[in-house]
């Protein structure tokens, strides 16, 4: 019984570590991104999604939600 707790946050670590199922790259504040390349922090992206961001961004599609926010805010910018 307690033994199939351990294994549950062996588990859970080890998706964090991934990036999560959906490998995305994702938009956020550009400070928060700094400090989590020294932080190892995860930071919450645009599309609201909490996660780390990878140092090699190019390797992963964009987050199409992120990708809309950020337009529509852009849009809206220069209106
Ligand atoms: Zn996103």
């Amino acid at each position: 019984m307690s033994s199939t707790d351990v294994s549950h946050e062996t588990e859970s670590e080890i998706l964090l570590d991934e990036g999560d199922h959906d490998r995305f790259s994702h938009y956020a504040r550009k400070a928060d991104i700094v400090e989590s390349a020294v932080t190892g922090k995860p930071i919450v992206a645009l599309c609201g999604k909490v996660w780390v961001p990878d140092r090699n961004p190019d390797r992963f599609p964009l987050c199409p939600r992120c990708k809309e926010l950020y337009e529509k805010k852009k849009s809206q910018e220069s209106n």
